[in-house]
C-alpha cells in the first residue's frame, strides 16, 4: 500500500495531459457532480458517510507538488481531505473534485460509496489505491509485452488528419479556455453508435470534409480490477471515419460500432501525450439509475468532468445532449445551431437508417422559414415596359437636364433622345426585329450611348463588341448580327461583315424622323448580349432581356436616393458592370458621364476631370480602384454619394484606405454574374462591422440559395454553391440549349461560385468552386486558355494557372 504521507508519487499518463494544459489549474479541469437525495436525509450521518469513503481512498487525499525546477508536479497524499462537499437545502448533493483526482466514472463509483456507507452496510474489501495503478499503468506505455499496441498507436496517430475541422466557424483569435453548454433533450434511449455516427456526419456535413476525426471517451477500466476504482482514467481516443456521402447511415453506424470495439481493445495502450488533445470531442455520458440506499433515494442529477481542452464536445447519453463548447474559440449561436442540426439529423437517421449520410437532413422547418424570409424582397418595378420606353418618359419629364457627357461633350435628354430617334429608325429600315441582335463598336462616347438606346429603339439587342477583341472572338460575335452600328476607323480593325452596316462618322440624321418609333420590344425580348468566357474555348453568349434589367436599374436607383445625381461610368460596355450607373442614370434624370479608358487609368486626369465635373456615384472594380488610389492625386477620383464595387471581392484594407483619405460617400459591395443581370446581391458597408466584407444580401425580386452537392440547402455558416433565382435570371446562352440547361436549373442559375449564410443572413462569398478566376474584373475560364493551347499540333495537354504577381 501506498499510503505514507510525505512520499511523491508520479502522475499518470492522463494527470500529465490533464497538467500539461494551463498547468492542470484552470477552473473548467473539474468533476463534478449532483444528487438528489429523496426521504429523511441526516446530514451527520451523511459526513460521516462521506469521511469514510475519504479515508478509504487515496487520491480523495491527494494534492499535487512541483518542486522547483520541475515540470510536472507529484502527488502527496495527505491524512485529511480537501474534498469540498455541500448539501442544499433543496437536498441536493454536490461533489466537487479537480479532474487530476476524478473522472465521470469515478464520481459514479464515489456516490455509490457515499450511499452504501450512509446505508451502513459493509464496503467491499481490498481498494486500489489510484498510486499503485499509476505505476501498473506506466508499465504498460513502456514494457515490453505492450510493443505491439504502441506499435498500433504510433500507426493510427500518423494517419490521423488532425487539421482542426472547425477553422471556418471559430471567431478570431483563441482565448482562455471557456467552457459552456448548450442542452436538448432526446425523445429515446439511442446506442452509443448512433450517437456517434451522427456526431461523425454533422461534422463531415458542416465542414465539406468527407475524413473526420473527434476524441471519444474511453474510460479506461478495461480490466474488472480497475471498475470500481477512483482517480482520473478516462482517455480521449481518436476516432477518425471515412463518412462517404452515398454510404447508408446504418453502414456508417456499424463502421462506428466496430472501431469503438477495435480501440477499446486498445486504450489501455493509448499514451495521451502523444498527440494534441482534438478539437472536436464525443462522450457516452448516460447518467447512472437512481439507487436506494436506506431510506435514502439517490439521483443523479448532473455529472461532468473536463480533462482536456476541447473546442466542441457531445455529451450524449440517455434523453439528455450537452453540446460543451469553448466560448472563446465558438459562439453560443453557433452551437445552439449546430445542436439543432443534430437533433434532425439523429430524428431521420433513426427513422430511415438507410438514407445516404449526404442526404439526411439537418435545418429544421424554423430555418428552412429563415431562409425563406431572407428572400422575401418582392417589390414594385415596371415590369411590363422595356428599358428604352422608360428612358422616353425620362425624357419628357426632364428634356433640357443633361443625360450624357463625355469630355467636354454633352447631350440633353431631348438631344439623346432625338438622336437616338433618328438612328433607330434608320436601322428599323434594315429589317432587325426583337432579338435581332446588332453588334456596336464604337469608343466610349456620347454616340457610344445615343447608339445604343437607338438599337433598343429600333426593337433589337446590342452586343457590345471591342476592337481589340482577338480576331475569332470578334468573328463569333458578328456572326450572329444582323446589322452592325460602328464608326469608319474601328471598322477597318474588324473582320468582314456581311450584313448592314452604319458608319457613325458618316451618319447624317437630319433626315430621319426625331420621334420616339412605335415600340417593337417587349419586356421579354433580349436588350443586349454578353460574351462571358467558356471553359470550352469558346466564349459563350448571354441573352440579357428588357425586364431583367428594368428590374435591376429600378432598385439601384431606389438604393441611391437623391435627384439628378452625376453617375460615372469606367469600365468597357462588353462586361455588365459598367451598367449599374448607364441605366439608373438615364432612368433618374441623372447625368451619366462616360469616362474614356485613358481617363479612367490615370488618377490624375481622372481627379482633374472630377474637379471640373463633380461624380455622385462610382461603380468600380476593387483592383481599378486599388490601383488608382496608389498615386498623388487620389482622393480626388473618390465620388461625392456612392461607391460601389463590384466583380472581385471587396477588402477591409481596401475600405480603410478609402476612409482614410475622409471620404464621405458610402461604400457598397455588389456582386453578380452576367447570367444573373449585373449585380444580385448587395451590401452598404455602414450596415456591418465583421471580419470579412460579406456580399450582402439579394436585390428586389431576387432569391439566393446556398445548396450543396445534392442541391439541399445547407445551413447558415457552412459553405455551398451559389445559386440566384428571380427576376434577374437571363435567357441564358444564346444557340447553347445543352449548356443553358446544365447552369440553369428549375429557375435557378447555378452560380459555380462558393458562398455562405451568415446568421445576419449576409452572405459571404468564399471563392469559385471550379477555376474561372478574374483578372482585373475580368471574368476568364483557365479551361479557355487551357482548350485553346491544346489545340496546338505540338501541345498534348495544358495547364493554366492565375499568379498574383
Ligand atoms: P461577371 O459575370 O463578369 O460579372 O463575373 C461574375 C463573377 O465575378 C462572380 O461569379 C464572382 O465570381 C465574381 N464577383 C462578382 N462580384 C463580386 C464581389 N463583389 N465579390 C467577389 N466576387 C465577385
Ligand atoms: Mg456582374
Amino acid at each position: 500500500m501506498s499510503s505514507s504521507t510525505n512520499a511523491g508519487f508520479r502522475l499518470s499518463a492522463q494527470q500529465e495531459r490533464n497538467w500539461s494544459q494551463e498547468g492542470g489549474e484552470a477552473p473548467a479541469f473539474r468533476a463534478e457532480c449532483e444528487v438528489l437525495l429523496d426521504g429523511p436525509a441526516d446530514t451527520s450521518r451523511l459526513r460521516r458517510a462521506i469521511q469514510g469513503v475519504v479515508a478509504r481512498h487515496e487520491i480523495l487525499r491527494t494534492v499535487f507538488q512541483r518542486q522547483p525546477g520541475l515540470k510536472l508536479p507529484f502527488q502527496v497524499i495527505q491524512e485529511e481531505a480537501s474534498l469540498t462537499w455541500e448539501l442544499s437545502e433543496m437536498q441536493v448533493l454536490r461533489l466537487g473534485l479537480p479532474v487530476l483526482c476524478a473522472d465521470r466514472r469515478t464520481l459514479q463509483n464515489l456516490i455509490a460509496e457515499i450511499g452504501l456507507a450512509y446505508a451502513g452496510e459493509t464496503q467491499p474489501g481490498d481498494v486500489l489505491q489510484y498510486a499503485d495503478i499509476v505505476e501498473w499503468q506506466q508499465e504498460l506505455l513502456t514494457g515490453e509485452d505492450t510493443k505491439v499496441g504502441r506499435d498500433y498507436w504510433r500507426d493510427a496517430i500518423r494517419k490521423l488528419d488532425v487539421t482542426s475541422v472547425l477553422i471556418a466557424f471559430e471567431l478570431a483569435g483563441e482565448g482562455e479556455f471557456a467552457p459552456e453548454v448548450v442542452t436538448r433533450g432526446v425523445e429515446t434511449a439511442v446506442p452509443v453508435e448512433v450517437l456517434l455516427a451522427c456526431w461523425l456526419a454533422l461534422l463531415s456535413r458542416l465542414t465539406g470534409r468527407s475524413t473526420v476525426v473527434a476524441g471519444c471517451e474511453f474510460d479506461g477500466r478495461k480490466f474488472q480490477e480497475l471498475e470500481d476504482a477512483l482517480g482520473l482514467f478516462a482517455k480521449f481516443l481518436p476516432v477518425q471515419c471515412d463518412v462517404q456521402p452515398g454510404m447508408p447511415f446504418s453502414a456508417l453506424a456499424e463502421r462506428v460500432r466496430s472501431v469503438l470495439a477495435e480501440l477499446h481493445g486498445w486504450q489501455e495502450i493509448f499514451d495521451p501525450g502523444q498527440m494534441r488533445p482534438l478539437p472536436v470531442q464525443f462522450e457516452y455520458a448516460e447518467l447512472p439509475a437512481a439507487q436506494q440506499y436506506g431510506d435514502l433515494k439517490f439521483t443523479v442529477l448532473r455529472l461532468e468532468a473536463c480533462a482536456e481542452r476541447f473546442a466542441l464536445k457531445l455529451s450524449a447519453g440517455a434523453k439528455r445532449l450537452d453540446f460543451h463548447f469553448d466560448a472563446s474559440r465558438l459562439s453560443r449561436d453557433t452551437v445552439e445551431r449546430w445542436a439543432g442540426h443534430y437533433q434532425v439529423l439523429l430524428a431521420a437517421a433513426l427513422a430511415h437508417p438507410e438514407t445516404p449520410v449526404a442526404s439526411l437532413p439537418l435545418l429544421s422547418d424554423d430555418e428552412r422559414q429563415q431562409f425563406a424570409l431572407w428572400n422575401q424582397n418582392a417589390a414594385d418595378y415596371p415590369r411590363d415596359r422595356c428599358l428604352h420606353e422608360l428612358f422616353e418618359q425620362q425624357a419628357v419629364l426632364t428634356p433640357e437636364l443633361p443625360a450624357v457627357r463625355c469630355g467636354e461633350i454633352s447631350l440633353t435628354y431631348r438631344e439623346l433622345n432625338e438622336r437616338a430617334n433618328r438612328l433607330a429608325h434608320h436601322l428599323r429600315a434594315f429589317g432587325v426585329r426583337p432579338d435581332s441582335l446588332v453588334a456596336l463598336c464604337v469608343d466610349r462616347s456620347v454616340e457610344m450611348i445615343a447608339g445604343l438606346l437607338a438599337i433598343l429603339k429600333a426593337g433589337a439587342a446590342f452586343v457590345p463588341v471591342n476592337s481589340d477583341n482577338p480576331k475569332s472572338r470578334l468573328a463569333q460575335q458578328l456572326s450572329g448580327a444582323a446589322a452592325l452600328v460602328t464608326d469608319s476607323k474601328l471598322a477597318a480593325l474588324l473582320p468582314e461583315f456581311s450584313g448592314p452596316s452604319v458608319f457613325l462618322d458618316r451618319f447624317d440624321g437630319h433626315s430621319q424622323n426625331a420621334s420616339n418609333p412605335l415600340p417593337l420590344a417587349q419586356p421579354d425580348s433580349l436588350m443586349y448580349v454578353i460574351f462571358t468566357s467558356g471553359s470550352t474555348g469558346v466564349p459563350k453568349p448571354v441573352g440579357i432581356r428588357h425586364r431583367n434589367l428594368v428590374n435591376y436599374a429600378w432598385f439601384i436607383k431606389s438604393r441611391l436616393p437623391g435627384e439628378h445625381l452625376h453617375f460615372a461610368t469606367v469600365s468597357t460596355l462588353s462586361a455588365d458592370l459598367g451598367n449599374t450607373c448607364i441605366y439608373p442614370s438615364l432612368l433618374s434624370g441623372g447625368c451619366l458621364h462616360v469616362i474614356p479608358l485613358d481617363v479612367a487609368s490615370d488618377s490624375s486626369r481622372f481627379a482633374a476631370y472630377q474637379k471640373q465635373h463633380p461624380i455622385d456615384v462610382l461603380k468600380i472594380v476593387p483592383s481599378h480602384l486599388s490601383a488608382l488610389l496608389e498615386t498623388e492625386e487620389r482622393r480626388g477620383i473618390l465620388p461625392r454619394k456612392h461607391l460601389i464595387t463590384g466583380g472581385e471581392s471587396l477588402t477591409w484594407p481596401l475600405v480603410q484606405r478609402i476612409r482614410q483619405l475622409g471620404a464621405s460617400c458610402e461604400i457598397w459591395n455588389h456582386y453578380g454574374p452576367t447570367e444573373t443581370t449585373v449585380g444580385s446581391l448587395m451590401l452598404r458597408l455602414r450596415d456591418f462591422s465583421g471580419p470579412v466584407i460579406p456580399i450582402g444580401r439579394p436585390i428586389a425580386n431576387t432569391q439566393v440559395h446556398i445548396l450543396d452537392s445534392l442541391r439541399q440547402p445547407v445551413p447558415i455558416g457552412v459553405t455551398g454553391e451559389l445559386y440566384i433565382a428571380g427576376d434577374g435570371v437571363t435567357a441564358g446562352y444564346l444557340g447553347q440549349p445543352a449548356l443553358t440547361a446544365e447552369r440553369f436549373l428549375d429557375g435557378m442559375y447555378r452560380t459555380g461560385d462558393l458562398a455562405r449564410f451568415l446568421p445576419d443572413g449576409n452572405v459571404e462569398f468564399l471563392g469559385r468552386a471550379d477555376d474561372q478566376v478574374k483578372i482585373r474584373g475580368f471574368r476568364i475560364e483557365l479551361g479557355e486558355i487551357e482548350a485553346v493551347l491544346a489545340r496546338h499540333p505540338s501541345v498534348r495537354q495544358a495547364v493554366v494557372i492565375a499568379r498574383a504577381d
